[in-house]
């Protein structure tokens, strides 16, 4: 990989700058660089067939001033160790800016899920707990769903560590199926907090959403329903969503459930009837007024910022958008709402669910939403206010508030 879209350098970088803005104390910006402590374990897995296969694990608690350390967990079979610090590192800064008594956390698994029986992933899942259960808990590290991961999988982790722990702990994991203490909400949390997020943008810019074109990059949970949710409460048009294979244009706007029952039944949205295939490069550089990435890192970069067509980059993916890219589209005008402001929803119903765990008892949806949009909201305005009064992009504008708010954290404790 190279060394300028490592994301783990490329978090430290943005913290850097922050930090510039901030005039952190050296020792305080050293301890915010690195992750405060991080495993690397090998899950052997009985395979189908009989043999046994090894899978390498990560799990980072980058953070824990604030709170026990709260983060997804992926199954992908690009992930690194680097990638996993970059996105606990993101976590932390997350979890502040919206002002959750959390820290950061993050976990991978090298694995490809789509190869794996029912089974196979089951006795993965498990196997994860096995290695690093002793290390997380309610109050210590809580995971949760993020790329390939989902309620099913959080089901199985549960259980592996209520049995590692003799007794009844939901609390260790969220994003869990509701019958097993999940919260009423989660499953369309990243995408409607992010949505919650683009109403706001265009209050503040002036812009009219009703009618007016959004382009989707991924269409896993988060693209999934940023689709739905984009024309539901924005009353935007869909005109292109894609996935890993390729992507789907139709100007007069795609037909949510019908490309879903499409993407189920093929396994992906390409030659979707009636609509025009096209790359992914392509839809990123859509005339629209909204585009969504919502896949993995790295897809905006100095080398594309400048054919960026959208009035509003709302970030549903972690890391989307290159530090290089970030200036270009500052310079251009291009209103980013960064990664860890726009898809911190997934987290911030996380925390409610774990709320709800603690207290045995549990909220309504429309109680669930009526509190992340209020989180959203708040949190909208206080790093847009940020941006404004230092002059500086939304990215750098979030990191401001939320290393502000972290280094607090470290120096109430005396840590820096
Ligand atoms: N994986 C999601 C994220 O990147 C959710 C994390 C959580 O719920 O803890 O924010």
């Amino acid at each position: 990989m190279a060394d300028n879209l490592n994301p783990f350098q490329i978090a430290q970088r943005q913290l850097d700058e922050a930090a510039e803005v901030l005039k952190l104390d050296p020792a305080m910006h050293e301890l915010l660089r690195w992750p405060m402590r991080e495993f690397h374990v090998r899950i052997p897995v009985r395979m189908d067939d009989g043999s046994v296969r090894v899978f390498e694990g990560f799990r980072v608690q980058y953070n824990n001033a604030r709170g026990p350390t709260k983060g997804g967990l992926r199954f992908h079979p690009q992930e690194t160790f680097d990638t996993v610090r970059a996105l606990a590192a993101w976590m932390t800064w997350k979890t502040a800016v919206m002002d959750l008594p959390l820290g950061g956390g993050k976990g991978g698994v090298v694995c490809n899920p789509k190869e794996l029986s029912q089974g196979e992933l089951e006795r993965l899942s498990r196997g994860y707990i096995r290695a690093i259960g002793h290390y997380i808990g309610p109050d210590i590290d809580v995971p949760a769903p993020d790329v390939y991961t989902n309620p099913q999988v959080m089901a199985w982790m549960m259980d592996e560590y209520e049995k590692l722990v003799g007794e009844s702990a939901p609390g260790v994991i969220t994003g869990k199926p509701l019958p097993l203490g999940g919260s009423a909400g989660r499953g369309d949390a990243t995408a409607r907090g992010g949505i919650y997020t683009v109403r706001e943008a265009a209050k503040v810019l002036g812009i009219e959403l009703k009618g007016a074109p959004a382009a989707i990059q991924g269409f896993g949970n988060a693209g999934q329903f940023a689709h739905k949710l984009a024309v539901e409460i924005l009353g935007m048009k869909v005109v292109a969503v894609s996935d890993s294979r390729g992507g789907v244009y139709n100007p007069d706007g795609l037909p949510f459930e019908a490309l879903l029952e499409h993407k189920q039944e093929t396994g992906s949205v390409v030659g979707f009837p009636g609509a025009q295939d096209i790359s992914n490069p392509e839809l990123l550089e859509l005339d629209v007024t909204v585009l969504f990435p919502a896949a993995l890192e790295n897809v905006i970069t100095e080398d594309n910022a400048g054919r960026i067509k959208a009035k509003i980059v709302a970030e549903l993916a972690n890391g989307p958008t290159t530090p290089e890219a970030d200036v270009i589209l500052h310079q251009r005008g291009v209103y980013v709402i960064p990664d860890f402001l726009c898809n911190a929803g997934g987290v911030t119903v996380s925390y409610f669910e774990q709320v709800q765990n603690a207290y045995n008892y549990y909220w309504s949806e429309e109680e669930v939403h009526r509190l992340l949009d209020a989180k959203m909201t708040a949190a909208f305005h206080a790093v847009h206010q940020a941006a404004q009064s230092y002059r500086i992009h939304n990215r750098l504008g979030a990191y401001v508030v939320a290393v502000e708010r972290v280094a607090e954290a470290v120096r109430l404790r005396g840590w820096a």
